[in-house]
């Protein structure tokens, strides 16, 4: 089975093999040492002042972000389930919350926010995902960001880059925390999450909140390689591993330049089949098409064709279908996808098979590709 969801992606054989070596101890040289390597990539990828990891999925690290940097009112950008995540975990901790709230395929506008940062003065903090997994959609975070700031610098931005990270570059510019998850564009089993903080963010933290996700614990500790509880450390050589892949395979410019390359030849070839894509902004983590046979057509790709693709939720079940375009991908297995997209079309009797997914497909990626 091909496995085309946007989360978890396809673990590469050799983290995988990586992974399956005897257990280390985490307090030990050996894997301070893996530490050490792993954190000097990671500040290479994410580019900000400090890094933390975690052992916990993406929603821990949305929580250690949220209860750390906002100690009054977050305003959270909720076009779908993961920014509708972050107004909970403020609730939940007693914080005050306001909410911007568009339909899943729409992005947050600059104008919108800065009204609600001026009409409540108690926000001190905004999170926002950069691709909305939801609906697959790319919000404007960078322009964002530097409104906020320019309104008030003390604001703490908060950028959920789950499925983000390892698919573009991102300015972090005005970016206060940076979030990543193990089992999304890097590749790996979940379980880790990451954190990319700026020196601001590092000062508001101060002496830190909460317990398991104290971010000041975890910095004191992870500047010494070490962690404060024990590390997943499975997950850690896995992650080391697959940083090392993308260097060897190019680097991170040549995985930002195929995944763009692959998600708009993808586009391409999906709309030439006269489907549509769902949100109004994309992100290049994935291709959202949006579909009154959506479910059939998922049916059908399992079935006949090998291949998972992610559904919708909530009010979008069987309403859209998510086809992954982050991590190392093989062109020939998306290939497949799409012209397995066009015979569940004639399958459904919607419109005759004649390999035009394909043809667009090549011509897009090859044309371009070196
Ligand atoms: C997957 C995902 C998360 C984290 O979800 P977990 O299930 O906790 O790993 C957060 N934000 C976005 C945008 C995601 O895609």
């Amino acid at each position: 089975m091909l496995l085309f969801t946007p989360g978890p992606t396809p673990v590469p054989q050799n983290v995988r093999n990586a992974m399956s070596d005897e257990t280390m101890h985490h307090r030990t040289p050996e894997f301070e040492a893996i530490f050490e390597k792993t954190r000097k990539y990671l500040f290479d990828l994410l580019q900000s002042d400090e890094v933390v990891m975690l052992a916990s999925s993406g929603t821990g690290a949305m929580e250690a972000a949220v209860i750390n940097l906002c100690h009054n009112t977050l305003l959270n950008i909720n076009s779908g389930k993961f920014g509708e995540r972050f107004g909970k975990i403020a609730t939940a901790h007693g914080l005050g919350n306001i909410e911007i709230k568009n339909e899943w395929n729409t992005p947050a506008g600059v104008d919108e926010v800065i009204t609600a940062l001026k009409n409540n003065p108690s926000i001190d903090a905004i999170a926002i995902q950069i691709s909305e997994s939801a609906g697959g959609l790319r919000h404007p975070v960078e322009e964002i960001a530097e409104a906020a700031k320019a309104l008030n610098p003390d604001i703490m931005i908060i950028a959920d880059g789950i499925t983000a990270v390892g698919v573009e570059k991102i300015d972090i510019t005005n970016i206060d925390c940076l979030i990543a998850g193990s089992q999304k564009a890097l590749m790996l089993p979940p379980g880790l999450a990451i954190l990319g903080l700026s020196a601001p963010a590092i000062d508001k933290i101060g002496s830190g909140k909460g317990y398991y996700f104290n971010l000041a614990t975890e910095i004191k500790s992870q500047r010494k390689n070490t962690t404060a509880w024990t590390a997943a450390t499975t997950l850690i050589i896995g992650l080391l591993e697959i940083l090392e892949t993308i260097e060897r395979d190019g680097g991170m410019e040549k995985l930002y330049e195929d995944t763009a390359l692959r998600a708009n030849a993808v586009s391409l070839a999906l709309k030439a089949l006269d489907l549509h894509i769902y949100p109004k902004t994309p992100a290049l983590s994935m291709t959202t098409v949006d579909d009154e046979n959506a479910s059939q057509i998922r049916k059908i790709l399992k079935n006949d064709f090998g291949v998972n693709v992610a559904g919708g939720q909530d009010h979008l079940d069987g309403k859209i279908f998510r086809i992954n375009q982050m991590g190392l991908i093989a062109p020939y297995e998306i290939s497949w996808v799409v012209n397995s997209i066009e015979l569940a079309l004639d399958k459904l009797g919607r419109r005759k098979y004649d390999g035009a997914a394909n043809r667009v497909f090549n011509d897009s990626y090859f044309k371009v590709a070196k």
